[in-house]
């Protein structure tokens, strides 16, 4: 955000108390009381996942709930409960399967959420052993948990891996699945030791491209949509019906062995060599590490393959290769100590919703933004995400005091998608837009129809660099060199606040402005006689543009150029303008009731009204001539209709002054030639709407009977 950016935001005396008592006060306060709400949740979101295969919040915010009560338990021991998620291998068993028990129990993995974490591991695995010892690195395959068990090379059971001691029997199921043989290769056979069974554990997963094409089917049938391939591959193998888990296209990778002493291999990656030798699905991309770095290596190299790879991926598993080794170190209660998950840089996670500010944006919209307790998402740091409007605050029941899911995808903007509803504080207000700026305190208005909320006030400093600019711009008032650089810094020594201060300037003055830079001999730049000068001689010159500049120029909300002509030909002057009801200036072509409506609150808000008189004050031309008799008939060029074409070069006029002058006559201008054209002007080197005059015998009038008509209001 650059400095200026900075300065247009600005919080109200309420907003900032609001900001800090209420945050903080849903988390410091009562440790119990959010350790035991944050079970509840994670427990409620624990079930829909692994029994309904229908999770409501992504993993990203699922992890950030878990971490934020792992760290409360960790602060205060005394809360801790061996029921509590933390403690627990996550999981299911469904009623519809045989339960199956597992004899050695299934793990979950502890997860580093970054390379600081996984150092952290790697640092206890050397202080374990006093050395670094060799680990290898996979991928961690987002699928479901799943064990196969063979007896004498044929597969006998297949489970799931359920709360990790029970399993839910998903054999006939997973037969279907193309990838798992249903006998051992015989190379495989020898490296079995153990006469009888050996059971195998790794992930069955559904691939991006079945996933999409599954899911697509099913929006088009009305049947269930999975919110990602992990759920959609764990719904697809917990079936009632075996044909149905056929058609849906799993495939497995197997990385691990139930007991290690069954096969002769003594080391992790020996051992998914000879998973691959007995027939299984492996995964290719591993790798044997001796250093921190090589580690990193591919971590990073894993993370940029990502979107590259046919199936999803969460991470990478390091694992102490050897099997000795691993014993020694041994498991927690949900993990093994000899391994740890590196998940990827998470793109949601949860914070506090800490305030919600307003910001007055250059053209006087007011956006709400949500100002979060920081948190690192997708690896950068976010604290503030635009919320754009009320209705959108509304729309997503954002509250201050609210734990919020925020999502920051690559290189995507931070977005808040909503709040978790059942950590709300009790009182949380639903939010209201302040009714007047928090800039310069003026009325807030929303026009009907229109999501934003604005401020209107010509005043209003937030807005005033934009409007500067707008005025001096070649369209409007054509201040030939008053561009953003000078602008800013006339701004910035306070010496201009708003358009009218600009007929204040004096060239002695504005040679010695500082342009905020230093020379090579580090004297500070100034703006200089030469270029004040001209800017003054200019700033002058403005002041006779006719009333549609002005009026273009000032910034009124839907006035664009075209709009500013009409209203400057039905009104000539801003006294007459300012004195038309909203009715009249609807009655103008092109205007209708919601511009009328605008046109009308921006001449009658006091702020607009005062800097409009200093203008006229210091003697910028407020009206346009009007033809003698004017105001008492009918113009002379109603009910005509013009088209300009080709340069007029003996006047030097632009077609859009001439323009302008036959519009305040009364004539309608447009921009082609019909049957319905009263006259075509034609200037020099006038092309083909020339020809289509002649073509459809439209009259067709030189500059000089175009001046002549100016002049006298009178047809040749
Ligand atoms: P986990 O997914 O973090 O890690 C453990 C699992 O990784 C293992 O059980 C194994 O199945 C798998 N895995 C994949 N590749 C592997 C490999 N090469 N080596 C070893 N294991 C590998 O933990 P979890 O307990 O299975 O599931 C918890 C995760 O599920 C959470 O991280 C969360 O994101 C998600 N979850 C989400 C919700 C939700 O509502 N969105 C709810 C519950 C759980």
């Amino acid at each position: 955000m650059t400095q200026q950016q900075d300065a247009l935001f600005s919080l109200s005396a309420d907003q900032q108390t609001l900001f800090n008592e209420e945050a903080m006060a849903a988390t410091a306060t009562d440790p119990a009381k959010r350790v035991e709400e944050l079970r509840r949740l994670i427990e409620h979101h624990t079930y829909l996942y692994y029994a309904k295969d229908a999770p409501e919040i992504s993993d990203f915010a699922y992890d950030s709930l878990m971490r934020e009560l792992r760290e409360l338990e960790h602060q205060h021991p005394e809360l801790i409960d061996p029921s509590s998620p933390t403690q627990r291998v996550g999981g299911y068993v469904g009623e519809q399967f045989a339960a199956v028990r597992h004899e050695q129990r299934m793990y979950s993995l502890d997860n580093a959420m970054d390379l600081e974490e996984l150092d952290e591991w790697l640092a206890r695995v050397q202080d374990f052993f006093g050395r670094m010892v060799p680990v290898v690195c996979e991928l961690k395959i987002d699928g479901s948990s799943i064990a196969l068990t063979y007896q004498d090379g044929r597969l006998v059971r297949a489970a799931t891996r359920g709360d990790g001691t029970t399993g839910e029997d998903v054999t006939v199921n997973m037969r279907t699945v193309k990838d798992v043989p249903l006998r051992l290769l015989p190379q495989g056979m020898p490296g079995i030791v153990r006469e009888g069974t050996v059971e195998v554990r790794g992930e069955v997963y559904m691939p991006k491209h079945s996933f999409e094409t599954l899911n697509r089917a099913a929006e088009e049938s009305g049947g269930k949509v999975f919110a990602n391939p992990r759920n959609a591959a764990a719904g697809s193998l917990r079936q009632k019906d075996a044909a149905v888990t056929a058609r849906r296209d799993l495939s497995t990778f197997l990385y691990a062995i139930a007991d290690q002493t069954a096969i002769a291999a003594e080391t992790q990656w020996d051992m998914l060599q000879w998973l691959g030798e007995a027939g299984f699905h492996t995964n290719p991309d591993i790798c044997r590490c001796t250093t921190v770095e090589e580690v990193h290596r591919f971590c990073q190299q894993a993370l940029e393959r990502r979107g590259d790879l046919p199936y999803e991926i969460d991470g990478v598993v390091v694992k102490v290769d050897s099997f000795a080794q691993q014993a020694a170190m041994g498991y927690t209660a949900r993990a093994p100590r000899w391994a740890i998950a590196f998940k990827f840089p998470p793109e949601e996670k949860t914070t506090l919703l800490a305030g919600i500010t307003v910001q007055v944006g250059r053209t006087g919209a007011l956006t709400p933004v949500a100002e979060l307790v920081p948190v690192v998402v997708a690896g950068s740091t976010v604290a503030r995400a635009t919320l754009h409007n009320l209705d959108e605050v509304h729309r997503k029941d954002v509250r201050v005091g609210d734990t919020v899911i925020v999502r920051k995808a690559g290189d995507v903007i931070p977005e808040v998608l909503g709040p978790l509803p059942e950590l709300r504080p009790a009182n949380a207000q639903p939010w209201q837009m302040p009714a007047e700026c928090p800039s310069c305190g003026s009325p807030v208005i929303r026009e009907e129809g229109e999501a934003k909320h604005h401020c209107i006030s010509i005043e209003c400093p937030a807005q005033a660099q934009e409007r500067l600019v707008h005025w001096a711009s070649r369209g409007a008032m054509d201040i030939d060199g008053m561009g953003e650089e000078i602008v800013g810094r006339l701004l910035e020594t306070g010496r201009v606040t708003d358009v009218a201060d600009y007929y204040t300037l004096d060239a002695t003055e504005l040679s010695l402005l500082d342009m905020g830079r230093v020379n090579k001999e580090g004297e500070p730049v100034r703006l200089g006689e030469k270029t004040a000068k001209k800017l003054v001689d200019n700033i002058q010159a403005s002041k006779e543009r006719p009333l549609a500049r002005v009026l273009f120029g000032i910034g009124m909300r839907h006035v664009g150029k075209t709009m500013a002509e009409a209203l400057a030909a039905a009104f000539p002057s801003v006294e007459l303008l300012r004195n038309a009801s909203e009715e009249q200036l609807a009655e103008v072509d092109g205007v209708g009731p919601k511009i009328a409506r605008s046109v009308w609150v921006f001449l009658h808000t006091p702020a607009n009204v005062e800097v409009l008189e200093r203008l006229e004050l210091r003697g910028v031309r407020m009206a346009d001539d009007v033809p003698a008799g004017d105001d008492a008939g009918p113009k002379p060029l109603e009910g005509l209709t013009f088209v300009l074409t080709g340069s007029l070069v003996e006047s030097g006029m632009t077609r859009d002054q001439a323009g302008a002058q036959l519009k305040a006559l009364g004539a309608k201008v447009t921009g082609s030639v019909s049957k319905k054209t009263s006259y075509v002007v034609a200037g020099e080197a006038a092309g083909s709407k020339y020809d289509k005059a002649l073509k459809l015998g439209v009259p067709v009038l030189d500059e000089a009977q175009l001046l002549k008509l100016l002049e006298t209001g009178q047809l040749p």
